[in-house]
């Protein structure tokens, strides 16, 4: 049996366009690698959004080649943002790759991979203006599962290349979406994590569209879903409706990442963003004030061009009034082909370093704050597995998305809820005992 073998770069569109890539080879009768040095098929799911991870494709292209060399049979395909943005230069840089696939080309993977079968090599980053056309596939189910309701992005934030590699926004239809998640319901899943760049805009592309808010509550009354998640939403389409429905619905988890990126009005504008912090700020007041234990998280940029000192104090000056559960934070890196490109990257590195550290360090102590708050409470974790090293261990995570290990005197299954007594509040995950 041939096997296929997949490494994802970025964000959880990646992961999920992975899992599409995966049921392909499983329909064509291949079977997943443990290791990537036993695959027929090596497929890397790249991500253009920051340098780092597509400097990271690099590399991992580079240990592709030396199991090429080895087995010469091998065929390496080079998928996503990346493959989407850079084309048939890849071929002509990275002579022993087989095939470039950008993000759309999943629609025809099973003819690429009869091409590539037949000896010949091919780029393939066609755009379908259709829209997702995503078949109801044989993908891998866990507990907390994705679902992909949109693609694409029509917001053009300064810095982002997602609306040039992904594309216009194109929501995916209703009964498509709750035909997989009721698959994956009726296959184990429990948690339901709807994923789009900007879901609050779901449904405005497509005619006699139910609103996301609506969404919401018709994924809820699916057989089997207990939890509800979604990332990701943009702060000015957040809505009073969306709000509503995370109050009112019990399946909806107490978790919002609603992205601020910076806390200064001017590199808000400048990076596109379409809101003040004060209007961003009164968002998630309100949010609060309505959702009990809501636990919120962020992305933020750091050293974007013409970030001052004053404008970083705002940045700090937000973490600390809003009070994040998380934050993922990054230094701002520049994006060819953005619109941020023609900006001076005018924060000198050294600069971007130590924010970006300050930044970090104010959110550490949050954390532990945040963190020491569960000390002894009794809370509701969804299993999700077992622990690979410690005997009686296993993982899962509370509806506050917080990730908790802990110990159990009977064996669980994936997919189960269990109480959990938290005893060691950690700082990136709490530690209990099943009681
Ligand atoms: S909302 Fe902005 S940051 Fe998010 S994908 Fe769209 S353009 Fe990129």
């Amino acid at each position: 049996m041939r096997k296929y073998f997949i490494h994802t770069m970025g964000c959880a569109m990646n992961e999920y366009d992975s899992l599409r890539i995966a049921s392909t080879f499983e329909k064509l009768g291949f079977v997943a690698a443990e290791e990537m040095e036993d695959g027929d098929y090596l497929i890397i799911n790249t991500c253009s959004v920051r340098e780092k991870p597509q400097n990271k494709a690099g590399s991992a292209i580079g240990r592709f080649r030396k199991i090429k060399k080895e087995r010469p049979e091998v065929k390496i395909g080079f998928c996503g943002c990346v493959a989407q943005q850079e084309g048939e230069k890849l071929l002509k840089q990275f002579t022993y790759i087989d095939f470039v696939m950008g993000t759309d080309g999943l629609f025809r993977l099973e003819d690429i991979i009869a091409h590539v079968d037949s000896g010949k090599r091919l780029c393939d980053r066609d755009v379908n203006e259709g829209g997702l056309e995503i078949d109801i596939f044989k993908r891998p189910v866990t507990a907390s599962s994705t679902v992909t309701i949109m693609k694409g992005c029509d917001n053009f934030c300064s810095y982002c290349i997602v609306p040039y590699v992904r594309g216009r926004e194109k929501s995916r239809s209703e009964i498509e979406i709750l035909d997989e998640v009721k698959y994956l319901a009726e296959n184990g899943a429990r948690e339901i994590i709807l994923l789009g760049q900007n879901v609050n805009s779901y449904g405005t592309t497509i005619d006699k569209s139910i609103t996301f808010p609506e969404l919401l509550n018709r994924v809820s009354e699916v057989d089997g879903v207990e939890r509800i998640r979604f990332i990701t939403s943009h702060p000015k389409d957040f809505s009073d409706d969306l709000l509503a429905v995370m109050r009112d619905n019990d399946k909806m988890c107490e978790y919002l990442h609603l992205p601020l990126q910076a806390g200064g009005d001017y590199v808000l504008k400048r990076m596109n963003r379409k809101y003040t912090y004060e209007q961003y700020r009164e968002k998630v007041l309100k949010a609060k004030d309505m959702i009990p234990n809501l636990a919120l998280s962020s992305d933020f940029i750091v050293g974007f061009p013409g970030e001052t000192d004053a404008d970083f104090e705002a940045t700090l000056i937000a973490i600390e009034e809003i009070r994040y559960d998380m934050i993922y934070a990054f230094n701002y890196s520049v994006r060819p082909g953005t619109k941020a490109e023609n900006f001076e990257d005018d924060v000198p590195l050294e600069v971007k370093k130590m924010r970006l550290s300050r930044l970090l360090d104010i959110q550490k102590e949050i954390l532990i704050e945040s963190s020491e708050k569960y000390q002894d409470q009794v809370i509701e974790i969804l299993v999700e597995g077992a622990a690979k090293k410690y005997e009686n261990q296993y993982s899962g995570r509370n509806r506050q998305n917080r990730v908790v290990n802990f110990i159990s005197d009977t064996i669980l299954s994936s997919g189960e809820f269990v109480n959990v007594k938290i005893t060691e509040p950690k700082q990136n995950s709490l530690f209990g005992i099943k009681i």
